[in-house]
């Protein structure tokens, strides 16, 4: 017994080593991998961003008021009023007559229809109040990809970690298939996004498209995750194929996934159930 606790203690000091060489190989690769990606990243961005972003005025979420992007007018108040402002203007700046960019009254009514569908789906209910903050979330996420192609982890991971806190008291699902629900549906897309770079040469998706998914299976669980994925392809092929054909675009531009996660996503937080259902019963009668 004695002898072999001593093998064993041997034999975990050698394995151990081996391990500990490898880790060292880590500590000096890992840094320098990421530090070329970030720098190659970095260079693609800084051409873009001098173009769109440099030179403006300084910026929070506060400040400056709101403006006109094009002549930097600080809007008077009734500008502002969501929608009417929009349609007072007659959709062009009170100032230097540009179009006011059609997303923002498009926002406005979404910021408010979408709730409203969700109350007549869930009554005045906790389930409810937390339905809205989802579809508000799903209306920034969807706008800042369709624009700029990107995806913010600090509206997608806070949404993802505060989804699968509600579903501690089973708020949409139960606490294990909504954790199941953020490591399939990150995963998932993961593995699908690899296995068609490696088929095609081409990245088809980015890492925002992974955290959302697992954002929505979280909020979901797991299980409705092949229905999101489904519904979400099938609606950006159509509509892909269908905006390539409008605007006679090559078929190497950029597409913008997100939309259609979180389009599905938020069909199926309001519907999933009743959908589930009709389904049973149409093939299992
Ligand atoms: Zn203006």
């Amino acid at each position: 017994m004695l002898q072999n606790s001593w093998i064993f203690i041997i034999l975990l000091c050698l394995f151990s080593l081996i391990i500990g060489s490898f880790l060292s190989m880590l500590v000096y690769r890992i840094p320098i991998i990421l530090f070329r990606q970030w720098h190659a990243e970095c260079q693609s961005f800084l051409s873009e961003y001098q173009n769109k972003f440099a030179n403006k005025r300084k910026m929070n979420i506060a400040l400056p008021r709101s403006h006109c992007p094009h002549c930097q007018q600080t809007l008077r108040w009734y500008h502002n009023i969501p929608l009417f402002g929009y349609l007072i203007q007659k959709g062009k700046c009170g100032f230097c007559h540009t179009s006011i960019a059609i997303r923002y009254p498009l926002i406005e009514l979404a910021a408010a229809i979408l709730p409203l569908i969700c109350f007549i789906q869930f009554g005045n209910t906790l389930v409810f109040y937390f339905s809205c903050i989802f579809s508000w979330a799903l209306i920034l996420q969807t706008y800042i990809d369709i624009e700029h192609h990107i995806i913010p982890d600090q509206i997608t991971l806070p949404m993802l970690w505060f989804g699968l806190l509600i579903n501690l008291q089973h708020t949409f699902t139960d606490i294990q298939s909504a954790i199941l629900g953020a490591v399939i549906g990150y995963l998932g897309l993961w593995l699908f996004a690899r296995i068609f770079q490696l088929i095609t040469k081409k990245e088809g998706m980015g890492h925002g498209d992974f955290k959302l998914l697992a954002m929505l299976g979280a909020w979901l669980g797991w299980q409705y995750l092949p229905f999101v994925v489904l519904l979400s392809s099938s609606l950006g092929a159509i509509i892909g194929i269908a905006i390539l054909f409008v605007q006679k675009k090559h078929k190497n531009t950029p597409f913008a996934f997100g939309p259609y996660l979180a389009f599905a996503g938020w069909i199926v937080l309001l519907f999933g159930q009743p959908i589930t259902q009709w389904y049973f019963n149409l093939f299992l009668g």
